[in-house]
């Protein structure tokens, strides 16, 4: 007689084990609950534990998705928006697409305005996904043509239009002080000695720093990761009396030109502040890529040279968290181009045995 292809008794399987998340609530309902990922090279490397936050994994596939969709739930919440609104926002890419994948989601146009800087796949993707984008000069905040003004103006001239003002909206910090931070406690049991990440709006390293102390009584250490071309690094250091301007960088997405409302109430919570070059974050790109098999953007890779240095500077024995904040996919062809690298005088950047990885012209 044939054995029955579907046996009634249980087989008995060798599974790992299984931690499956229940099902959510459409998009939205799949922002955050990332997982914390123990970066075993740097950990061995280092004596303590550097953990990542793999916030690559959300549904928009960066961590702004969690500041777009706390922006627009504040604006349903205080009436600014109803049905059928348009959604209007300045944005260097990420919080873009991620407000353009929320408002889908949720009904809403979607307008960006954005620095014409910014790599072309970011640019694609936003028209991909229904998106009305602007790509406009990169001038100062200062100069009244700065995006974030023209994203302001384009907003005030419709009707039934919400500007959502990631960079002094307080709403994008409340996203990590509400989301971002529990999770990372509850990740690692409460035992969070250090905490380190760039900033661009500042939402992240304000809003996670502000759990993160409030839980551990002060004790967990919280360093700012900064870029070059950025202001925060020296206005940190000289204790909130400098603002240098000067320098460049080819991270996207971060660097500060000035104290953002989300940053200013928790600068105080600071602890110190570490400048990063790009040479240190090329190579950083590369080596999550060879040796963790994580393939990140360079604002990750940025904050991942910084929570090794925090590691470093705390001492061994520690659990050290930090920000995947995207893939690579929307940089690829910057970052593995041996030709753009070049460009930037960053070919020299990738070590010598890595360099296989740099596949695109
Ligand atoms: N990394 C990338 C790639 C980003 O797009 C951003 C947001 N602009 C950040 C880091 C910084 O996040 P935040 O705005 O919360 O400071």
């Amino acid at each position: 007689m044939l054995r029955s292809l579907f046996p009634t008794a249980a087989r008995s399987y060798s599974t790992v084990k299984i931690t499956a998340a229940k099902p959510v609530d459409g998009f939205v309902g799949a922002i955050g609950n990332t997982p914390l990922i123990r970066l075993n090279r740097l950990s061995k490397e280092t004596g303590s534990n550097i953990y990542a936050k793999a916030e690559f994994m959300n549904p928009g596939g960066s961590v702004k998705d969690r500041a777009a969709l706390f922006v627009v739930k504040d604006a349903e919440e205080k009436g600014l928006i109803k049905p059928g609104g348009t959604v209007v926002e300045g944005t260097a890419g990420n919080t873009g697409i991620g407000l353009a994948h929320v408002c889908r989601a949720k009904g809403y146009k979607c307008v960006i305005y954005m620095p014409n800087t910014q790599s072309q796949e970011k640019i694609d993707l936003l028209r991909m996904l229904g998106a009305e984008v602007y790509p406009v000069p990169a001038v100062a905040f200062e100069n009244p043509e700065n995006y974030n003004h023209q994203a302001r103006r384009h907003a005030e001239s419709l009707e039934n239009a919400v500007w959502t003002n990631q960079f002094d909206n307080t709403a994008n910090r409340r996203a990590h002080i509400e989301t971002t931070g529990p999770e990372i406690w509850d990740q690692l049991d409460g035992q969070v000695d250090g905490f380190t990440c760039a900033t661009g709006t500042g939402g992240t390293l304000a809003g996670t720093a502000r759990f993160l102390k409030d839980k551990s009584g002060g004790k967990t250490k919280v360093f700012l990761a900064d870029p070059p071309g950025s202001v925060l690094f020296k206005y940190i250091k000289s204790g909130g009396t400098l603002i240098e301007r000067g320098g460049s960088s080819i991270t996207e997405g971060i660097g500060q030109g000035r104290v953002t409302d989300n940053l200013q109430p928790d600068l105080e919570l600071i602890d110190d502040a570490l400048q990063i070059p790009d040479e240190e974050s090329i190579k950083m790109v590369y080596r999550l890529l060879d040796e963790e098999g994580i393939y990140v953007g360079a604002s990750s890779a940025l904050n991942v040279v910084a929570a090794v240095e925090m590691a470093k500077k705390l001492g061994p024995g520690k659990n050290i968290v930090t920000m995947l904040c995207d893939g690579a996919y929307r940089y690829q062809s910057r970052l593995f181009s041996k030709k753009w690298l070049a460009s930037k005088n960053l070919a020299d950047a990738i070590p010598s045995h890595l360099k296989k990885y740099a596949t695109l012209d």
